[in-house]
């Protein structure tokens, strides 16, 4: 911690005494009063003082020895120390150096030269507090704007913890239903206007409601995170995928051919096949997949009319023995 300078200038050797004494009397050992005869030595001193993190907390300016004039000192020193409280003698001011220390500095106040004729020890206690509540106040800004800018970097983090919540499923962490509506509606549109082909699959977990009654909901959910992780490694990362419910999920493949979807889906349904899970009493559960494949057609109003026959497809896939992909086959016209 830095010491508190109150640095006198007076080339009345007797004068600078009589001040050295006076303050010397009030302040504690936080304060170093310091005597200059000259401007020149006492801008020297306090710059010193400024560079080895000490504070100027008081300046006293009367004449001095040097070339250099009270509000030149003053005015400098203001550069380093805009906090110091400048105090001068009245003899020598005159209204142009007082304007320039007003003006390019800042004035504390104007003593006579008699300091018995003031309460000068009180001006200098005054002086002395008045910098206290200001160098308070101060900390108390900083603590105030680094509470400020720590709470709103909680809220940034907050706020991306709330979108990536929002816009995941919690419990296998790829898009939710609402995330996956969002991400695809558009992509149809443009694949429908630009003619472009696009795929869509539909999945669902075969005999899931067995799984859970014979092993427990907690293997279920374990296996459909399995589920989720599997095909999203299969899926390109263009390909848009998420959980609509249960266990059920739906991929949106863009620039994908009827014959690219097909070689897809039976890829997944394969690879889902052939894992296993491993309970913790070791038992080995099997479990397989049902896929419905649909392509975007110009007659697919939306989302959800080729969702729709994804779906039928799927559904065609569970009648015919499930751990099966089936195309939805376009209506001979
Ligand atoms: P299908 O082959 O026709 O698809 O038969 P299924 O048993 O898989 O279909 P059904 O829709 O009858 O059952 C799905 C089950 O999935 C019922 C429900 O309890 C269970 N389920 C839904 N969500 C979750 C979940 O988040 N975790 C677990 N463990 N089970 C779930
Ligand atoms: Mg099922
Ligand atoms: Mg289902």
């Amino acid at each position: 911690m830095g010491k508190y300078i109150i640095a006198c200038v007076e080339s009345d050797v007797e004068l600078l005494d009589e001040l050295y004494n006076k303050i010397s009397r009030i302040v504690d050992s936080d304060y170093i009063v310091e005597s200059y005869i000259s401007a020149e030595q006492a801008l020297i001193g306090c710059y010193n003082y400024i560079i080895s993190k000490n504070e100027i907390l008081i300046t006293i300016v009367g004449n001095n020895t040097s070339t250099i004039k009270p509000e030149k000192f003053i005015t400098e020193l203001y550069k380093n120390s805009p906090n110091t409280k400048n105090i001068v003698f009245e003899d020598i001011v005159d209204v142009k150096s007082l304007s320039s220390i007003i003006n390019d500095a800042s004035l504390y106040q104007v003593l006579p030269r008699r300091l018995n004729k003031i309460d000068f020890e009180l001006i200098i206690l005054e002086a002395i507090k008045l910098n206290a509540q200001e160098r308070r106040l101060k900390d108390y800004q900083r603590v105030l704007e680094s509470a400020v800018e720590k709470r709103t970097r909680e809220l940034n983090d907050i706020n991306v913890k709330l979108e990536i919540l929002a816009t995941t499923d919690s419990l296998t962490g790829v898009n939710n239903r609402r995330s996956f509506y969002e991400s695809t509606s558009p992509m149809i549109r443009y694949n429908r206007r630009e003619n472009k082909s696009l795929a869509v699959l539909m999945m669902d977990i075969d005999k899931f409601k067995m799984i859970n009654d014979i092993y427990g909901h907690a293997v279920g959910d374990d296996i459909i995170k399995l589920v989720a992780q599997k095909i999203q490694d299969i899926l390109r990362a263009s390909d848009i995928f998420g959980r609509l419910g249960g266990e059920e999920f739906a991929a949106v493949l863009p620039n994908t051919s009827q014959r690219g979807a097909l070689k897809v889906a039976e890829n997944i349904r394969k690879e889902i096949e052939t894992l296993d899970y491993l309970t913790t009493k070791e038992e080995k559960v099997h479990f397989t997949i049902s896929v419905g494949v649909a392509i975007l057609e110009g007659t697919d109003p939306d989302l959800d009319a080729i969702l729709h026959k994804a779906d039928l497809a799927l559904y065609d896939a569970k009648r015919k023995g499930r751990n099966k992909v089936i195309l939805h086959e376009a209506k001979t016209k």
